[in-house]
């Protein structure tokens, strides 16, 4: 069953919350995934009613029976998506159709029911009219949102849930650098794959999150803050780091990023940076990357600047690359002008410093 009309919002206001110093509070030093503002986004899904009960409510634990499917085979999926204070006090966001359309992939890909794009913007907008107070206004600040679907059916059974839950909480943010963008250093694994051939790396889920973590945790070992992936099948080509994708310049000013393989994340940021670039001139080349050649390239000189890109921390410099017996650049290298200045691009849109050429931003608030 597919719904035709858009869905009606309940809204139950909370009736405790925080007094407006304490969230000033917060919002002078919000970190990261630590806060949580005063309502969440609840919509339920059934086989029989497709997507009902919509509410707005005060943000609050979830009731899980003990046998819900998600806790037991990891149906799950989600989104990261970014909500930006402008200077005449209107909040945006960056193209959502974008993760609506993504979150609809993911959603296939774990047989979950799809959300219709328009109500996933629209689960953004209801939220902000009543948490728009809690979206931070210094530099580089934002609101995080989280739009995550999990199955909710209560049964062991192994087959694909007939209930799901699709929720929305958002988490507001600070700049992601505490001291101004600094280069990373990161960790090559060759022990481990984050995603197969023909499984759920293309997919945002939890489940490639699960098995990211490990190497994450020998990545820290290593001094480095992020983990690099290679491909399954052959263990050759660069895929991912555990939550951004990877990009290449080149000495004669070429942007070359992993092609999506299928089982690389399709980052929007990604495409974006792509995008941009393109519009610059500059060629953009999509293809396989042998590590051999990232490991030759950056010690010849020949890769001039490497970083990660995604929503949560937008661009980041890599300055260093490890692993077993080897590195290649140095940590206290500086972050690459190209990578720079194609964040402060796309952040000057993401805040409405720039115009808009490829109408990417949408108002959230007010609707
Ligand atoms: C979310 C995510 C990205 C980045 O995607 P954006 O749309 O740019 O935020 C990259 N890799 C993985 C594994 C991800 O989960």
């Amino acid at each position: 069953m597919t719904n035709a009309a858009p869905l009606q919002y309940r809204v139950t206001r909370s009736r405790n919350p925080k007094p407006a110093a304490e969230r000033e509070a917060i919002l002078a030093v919000p970190g990261f995934g630590k806060y949580f503002t005063d309502h969440m986004v609840a919509i339920e899904w059934d086989r029989e009613q497709a997507w009902h009960d919509a509410e707005v409510r005060p943000y609050g634990p979830l009731q899980l029976d003990p046998a819900t499917s998600v806790l037991h085979y990891g149906q799950e999926i989600f989104e990261g998506i970014k909500g930006y204070r402008h200077a005449d006090g209107s909040v945006w966001t960056f193209r959502p159709e974008a993760n609506g359309a993504r979150m609809q992939r993911s959603a296939h890909r774990l047989a979950l029911p799809e959300l219709p794009v328009a109500e996933f913007t629209e689960s953004l907008r209801q939220l902000m009219a009543v948490d728009d107070d809690w979206v931070p206004s210094a530099n580089e600040t934002s609101m995080y949102f989280r739009p995550f679907m999990i199955s909710s059916e209560a049964f062991l059974g192994v087959r694909s849930a007939h209930k799901a839950s699709y929720y929305v909480i958002a988490s507001p943010s600070g700049p992601y650098f505490a001291n101004g963008v600094a280069p990373v250093s990161i960790w090559l694994s060759t022990e481990y794959s984050r995603a197969g051939r023909g499984g759920t790396g293309a997919a945002k889920c939890g489940g490639n999150y699960a098995a990211s973590l490990l190497p994450q945790q020998e990545a820290y070992a290593q001094g480095c803050s992020q983990v690099l992936f290679l491909d399954d099948v052959e263990q050759t080509y660069l895929e991912e780091l555990g939550g951004m994708n990877i990009c290449l310049v080149y000495r004669d000013g070429s942007l070359v990023t992993p092609a999506l393989s299928g089982s690389i994340l399709e980052g929007i940021t990604r495409e974006s940076i792509l995008q941009l670039a393109r519009d610059r001139g500059i060629k953009v080349v999509e293809r396989r990357i042998a590590f051999e050649e990232l490991r030759e390239g950056v010690s010849s000189g020949e890769i001039s600047e490497v970083f990660a890109c995604g929503t949560a921390a937008v661009v980041t410099p890599i300055a260093e690359i490890k692993g077993p017996g080897f590195s290649v650049g140095r940590p206290d290298a500086p972050a690459g002008e190209l990578t720079m200045s194609l964040r402060k691009e796309l952040t000057d849109i993401q805040y409405g410093h720039l115009p808009d050429p490829h109408g990417w931003m949408a108002r959230l608030s007010p609707a």
